[in-house]
């Protein structure tokens, strides 16, 4: 058996108990790296005071690293890298070719202070992914003093996209997403960016058997910013991991779990220290904005004078509820009209059912779901289910 057939076979009895919510603040990363892992560094802090960390395992001379929750409600790629590290750590013998080639370095939550608000931002509402060249954030500034200390071979970028995205012109939601950003406005295939295309070309290859149709990549117009271009531009291959939807997953378990063995797919590509090829890179689809979480399509809106038949799209907000320490789902009107090139991932034709508001005659986009079609139901913003 190889070693990814063994992650896959043994996932469940691997992956780190605990970390099912979507919300991952930093005091609960913080009691479960003290209780497992002893031998963490802490290589600065956060604007508010809470310490970023870095993990590492293996010895080898390919150093990667990775870090997570650079924007703090980005959490599968946080538990993905956990499940991962403890699946190496279990199998040291089988995972040995990967442990004496590599270093593997994993930064777990760049963003502390945001990971704890549930925010994309920092404390002082940097977004620390554009904040590459002023250096307005003490985060950002430990990662590149970081990377600049221990000079990776490769660079793993880790978040999480909405759930808006397809794959290309089809209807499969983009489950992982990948980007060799560009360094240079010209977009030039460097050395560097072709070492991070062929491990991509690796994982999308590994990843189309499990789920076909679901691997897209961003497309690479050049950010001046950002952090991905930037460390391109300076030599160090980055890959960009983008986990996203996949159907009936909103906590993203799943989700969590082709990440981890896109991960591995990576580690095993790079562990062969082959040469690197661009391979079908530009074959992989590019990510498209077509979905919205609920459509509901001819639904008849009516005043005393005319009636219309519209289609309605849904968005589901995330929020953190204080209180019960998780994420809730609040769904908003987001579109209105002819959505005929959307898809939902609930998408259901109504053919002609009435619109029945509870707070509002008719339909508004922004505001909280709070209507019935047939047998659909939305009170205050909370879906009802059917
Ligand atoms: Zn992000």
């Amino acid at each position: 058996m190889n070693l990814l057939e063994k992650f896959q076979r043994n996932y469940e009895s691997i992956r780190v108990e605990g970390l099912e919510s979507k919300y991952l603040p930093y005091l609960k990363l913080k009691n479960y790296l003290d209780e497992n892992f002893s031998e963490k560094k802490r290589i600065g802090k956060s604007f508010l005071g809470n310490d970023i960390y870095v993990l590492k395992i293996g010895s080898g001379k390919t150093k990667i690293l990775a870090w997570s929750q650079m924007h703090g409600n980005e959490t599968t790629g946080t538990k993905a890298m956990l499940d991962v590290f403890e699946f190496l750590k279990l199998q040291e013998s089988e995972c040995e070719k990967i442990l004496e080639s590599t270093s593997f370095y994993f930064i777990p939550m760049l963003n502390p202070d945001g990971s704890t608000m549930y925010s994309r931002r920092n404390a002082t509402g940097i977004d620390l992914n554009r904040d590459f060249l002023k250096e307005s954030s003490p985060e950002i500034k430990v990662l590149k003093s970081f990377v600049q200390e221990i000079k990776p071979d490769f660079l793993f970028n880790l978040h999480d996209q909405r759930t808006i995205f397809n794959v290309g012109e089809t209807d499969k939601p983009a489950t992982l997403s990948f980007l060799a950003p560009s360094p240079n406005i010209e977009r030039s295939e460097t050395e560097p960016r072709i070492k991070a295309m062929s491990v991509i070309d690796n994982m999308s290859k590994g990843l189309e058997r499990l789920i076909p149709g679901n691997i897209a990549r961003f497309t690479d117009e050049f950010y001046p910013t950002s952090t991905g271009d930037n460390f391109m531009n300076a030599g160090f291959p980055i890959i960009l991991f983008e986990a996203g939807h996949y159907p009936n997953d909103y906590e993203r378990t799943k989700v969590r779990k082709f990440h981890a063995l896109a991960i591995l797919f990576a580690l095993e590509k790079i562990a062969q220290n082959e040469e690197a090829e661009v391979g079908d890179y530009h074959e992989i689809p590019v990510n498209n904005k077509k979905f919205l979480d609920i459509v509901l399509r001819n639904v008849l809106v009516r005043s005393n004078e005319a009636e219309s038949l519209v289609d309605i799209g849904i968005y589901f907000e995330e929020k953190l509820d204080v209180e019960n320490q998780e994420i809730i789902f609040c769904a908003r009107i987001e579109e209105i009209g002819d959505l005929s090139s959307y898809f939902g991932h609930l998408d259901i034709d109504k053919k002609g059912k009435n619109y029945l508001g509870r707070s509002s005659m008719f339909p508004e986009i922004g505001e909280k779901a709070d209507f019935s079609v047939g047998n659909i139901h939305f009170e205050k913003g909370k879906f009802k289910g059917r």
